[in-house]
């Protein structure tokens, strides 16, 4: 380092201009108070290792520090968006580190929840419920919101294994649970898909085109936590409901992966729904081995009280 300085120095003496930019920067920089404050907390540094660290002090200084002065974290105005400089004073030099600000690490955890919390066609309310917004005034929503709480206690230990089947009129708020589950498993790094079933089943459908539905029944096999919303929203094909759903089912049943459900239909009320295909085939013993799956998979919790939608 020490020829540039040399140099740069020598430069300098010849440089006028530069001499009378360089003596102004310092003395607006000696009367900044955030400068003078590190100055004065190191009585020991002189002049000319003022004058050696001019550059880093004057970027300290030129910085927004923890997002003071920036109204956003896209309008940031630091060198390195995002990032806050701290300074630290060793021996006679100045260092500048850089620390991710309160904004960027704010952003950061919502984008990691973001890649937790995988959906498919789900509202922008739904994804950004929580629980600590369940409303615990309805006496009728007690028993849900206990059941959502023992869950959530229960994660991580080996008790947790089943997931939860809503069921209730329209409205009440079934799969706003589900968001606000999805969410605070993604604050335990836990992965969640969502899935509102009448979409699954086009998405499904529109795969045999392609041939990747076998790719994505894997995926819905083996996702940690598994979501399907409105399950009972439609009549299904004989296809649909046994290989698909089936299997998916069948998969998480014997390798204890939780799924959630909600839907307007009781397990008993499910259970003669999905007897009856879309071309009006009946076959009990068939959705009955799917009712048992759902069992093996979930705990059935009533949910009811006021239609939301009206509130
Ligand atoms: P359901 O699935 O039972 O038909 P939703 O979960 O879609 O009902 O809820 C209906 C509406 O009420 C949605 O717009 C949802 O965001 C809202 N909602 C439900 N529960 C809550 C809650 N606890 N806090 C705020 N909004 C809620
Ligand atoms: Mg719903």
């Amino acid at each position: 380092m020490e020829p540039i300085q040399a140099s740069l120095k020598k430069w300098m003496r010849e440089n006028k201009n530069f001499q009378e930019n360089f003596n102004h920067i310092k003395k607006e920089l000696l009367r900044d108070p955030e400068i003078s404050n590190i100055l004065s907390n190191n009585p020991e540094f002189t002049s000319s290792d003022i004058d050696k660290n001019l550059m880093k002090l004057y970027e300290y200084r030129s910085q927004s520090k923890n997002c003071a002065d920036c109204p956003s974290l896209d309008k940031c105005i630091n060198m390195l968006p995002g990032y806050t400089p701290q300074v630290l004073v060793e021996g006679k030099d100045v260092h500048l580190t850089y620390d991710k600000c309160k904004k960027k690490i704010q952003r950061d955890e919502q984008q990691k929840k973001e890649t937790l919390v995988k959906s498919l066609y789900m509202p922008k309310d739904i994804l950004e419920a929580s629980i600590d917004d369940l409303d615990h005034h309805e006496l009728d929503r007690h028993d849900a919101i206990r059941e959502v709480l023992s869950y959530v206690q229960s994660i991580g230990t080996n008790k947790a294994e089943k997931g939860l089947y809503f069921y209730g009129p329209f409205g009440v708020g079934k799969t706003y649970f589900l968001g606000a589950i999805a969410n605070e498993l993604a604050d335990r790094n836990i992965s969640s898909m969502l899935i509102y079933m009448p979409e699954f089943v086009r998405e499904m459908k529109s795969s045999l085109k392609d041939d990747s539905v076998n790719t994505k029944i894997e995926y819905f096999k083996k996702v940690q936590v598994l979501m399907i919303d409105d399950i009972g929203a439609e009549s299904l094909s004989a296809w649909f409901r046994d290989e698909i759903l089936g299997s998916i089912l069948q998969y998480r049943m014997m390798e204890r992966l939780p799924v959630f459900f909600s839907s307007n239909y009781s397990l008993k009320q499910l259970e003669q729904h999905l007897a009856t295909s879309n071309r009006g085939d009946t076959d009990l013993v068939k959705a009955g081995r799917i009712i048992e799956r759902i069992k093996q998979v979930s705990k059935e919790v009533p949910l009811f009280g006021l239609n939301r939608r009206d509130l």
